[in-house]
């Protein structure tokens, strides 16, 4: 008989929403701890930024686009509208409004909202002694401090908040502007600023070139950060390697009752969660099983060689390119699902090869209509 596991998940952003619909649907007994007062994470636009002393938890700036078609931004059973159906935004691309608006409307249809707890900082999550459980703490909106006793966690947080800040030498000595992509809202405030050169604020480059400018703006990237979770002894970050976890989602020493769901980037994100949810729920049911602890270690250790063999470096083990699908299939076929539909694949790789094309634009110059009627079969099967 299936196994219901009492769960907590941490984070109502994408990932965290179709944790908890998949959770349920296997029979799970679910609560979401969510910090702010709305799901969405990483969607919900937020105007303000970065002070000493608030640490915003988006990073999307106001002109936000999807750098995905739509058709890659829905689940398996619950696809993105059409542009013909959208209720906000009717280009391929869509702005981030219509993914939030989506993702309302999917924890909305699964039922998923009753399942969180709104304003509820998780601060504190750690494997209680006596009874193998985990006892997770949190703080909620007025400030008051509370603990319950979880089977099972899966970290569902997100990591695009937290600014990878480049070391470059000579940066405590310049004095223009500093800022990172996560702290960008609106172009206003550059507007014109070129025409302003300053001796001062000289940048130089590895091959010798050197310009003058106002601001350095770092797009390097975010560091994972799970300040709440006190497991060093099982799972720890160095240099942005979230690790050990077997297929970037459970620890060994704890599978299957600590997971992480959205570690992976560089790949299609929803789909990704999805797949990566749909696994967890079944190993906790006991639907999958997992191989011994020293097999998935020994799988994670093949993993890292196969990075370095390729000259991967450490800080770029969770990105999945070009093994985006490969990763895919692999969980599709964990949870008895047929592998990606082969139109996907291929508008996938369109996308990422117009990404690399470095063409500005490139959202406005997709064959909406060519692509449209490779997926009609995405817009017209689903369950809205
Ligand atoms: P998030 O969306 O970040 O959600 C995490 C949630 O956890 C948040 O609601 C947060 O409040 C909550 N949380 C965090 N800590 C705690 C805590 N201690 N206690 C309780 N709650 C907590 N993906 C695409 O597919 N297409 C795109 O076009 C795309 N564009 C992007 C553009 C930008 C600028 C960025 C930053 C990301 C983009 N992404 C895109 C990736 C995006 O992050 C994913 O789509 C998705 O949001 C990841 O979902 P998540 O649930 O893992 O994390």
């Amino acid at each position: 008989m299936a196994r219901s596991v009492k769960t907590a998940v941490i984070g109502a952003g994408p990932g965290g929403l179709v944790a908890a619909r998949e959770l349920r649907r296997e029979g799970h007994e679910v609560t979401v701890f969510e910090k702010s007062t709305r799901v969405g994470g990483t969607w919900v636009y937020d105007p303000s930024t970065d002070s000493d002393r608030v640490a915003v938890h988006g990073s999307l700036y106001r002109s936000l686009r999807t750098n995905l078609p739509r058709q890659l931004m829905g689940f398996l059973d619950y696809p993105f509208p059409g542009p013909s159906e959208s209720f906000v935004d009717p280009r391929a691309f869509p702005a981030h409004e219509e993914v939030l608006a989506f993702l309302e409307g999917f924890g909305r249809d699964f039922g998923v909202l009753e399942m969180v707890r709104f304003g509820a900082e998780v601060v504190r999550v750690w494997l209680a002694r006596d009874g193998g459980e985990w006892s997770v703490e949190w703080r909620n909106d007025d400030g008051s401090v509370a603990e319950e006793r979880f089977e099972a966690v899966v970290v569902a947080n997100g990591h695009y908040s937290v600014p990878r800040i480049a070391d470059i030498p000579g940066i405590d000595k310049w004095r223009g502007e500093q800022i990172h992509s996560h702290n960008y809202r609106i172009p206003e405030p550059f507007r014109d600023q070129v025409k302003c050169v300053h001796e001062d604020c000289e940048v130089e480059f590895d091959d010798g070139a050197s310009l003058h400018a106002d601001c350095i703006f770092y797009c390097t990237g975010y560091e994972y950060h799970f300040p709440f979770l006190e497991t060093n002894e099982f799972i720890s970050i160095e240099d942005n390697r979230v690790g050990p976890l077997y297929k970037h989602v459970f620890p060994p020493a704890v599978a299957p009752w600590l997971s992480f769901v959205g570690i992976p980037n560089k790949a299609s994100f929803f789909m990704t969660l999805e797949l990566q949810s749909k696994w967890i729920a079944q190993v906790l049911s006991g639907k999958v099983t997992l191989s011994s602890q020293e097999t998935l270690m020994a799988s994670i250790e093949a993993y890292y060689q196969e990075l370095e063999h390729v000259g991967q470096p450490k800080h770029h083990t969770h990105s999945l390119h070009p093994n985006e699908i490969e990763y895919l299939n692999w969980l599709a076929s964990e949870v008895s699902l047929p592998s990606i539909e082969e139109w996907k694949i291929q508008m996938y790789h369109a996308v990422i090869e117009s990404f690399k094309s470095g063409i500005d634009g490139f959202r406005d110059d997709w064959d909406t209509e060519y692509w449209t009627g490779k997926s009609i079969s995405a817009f017209s099967k689903g369950a809205r």
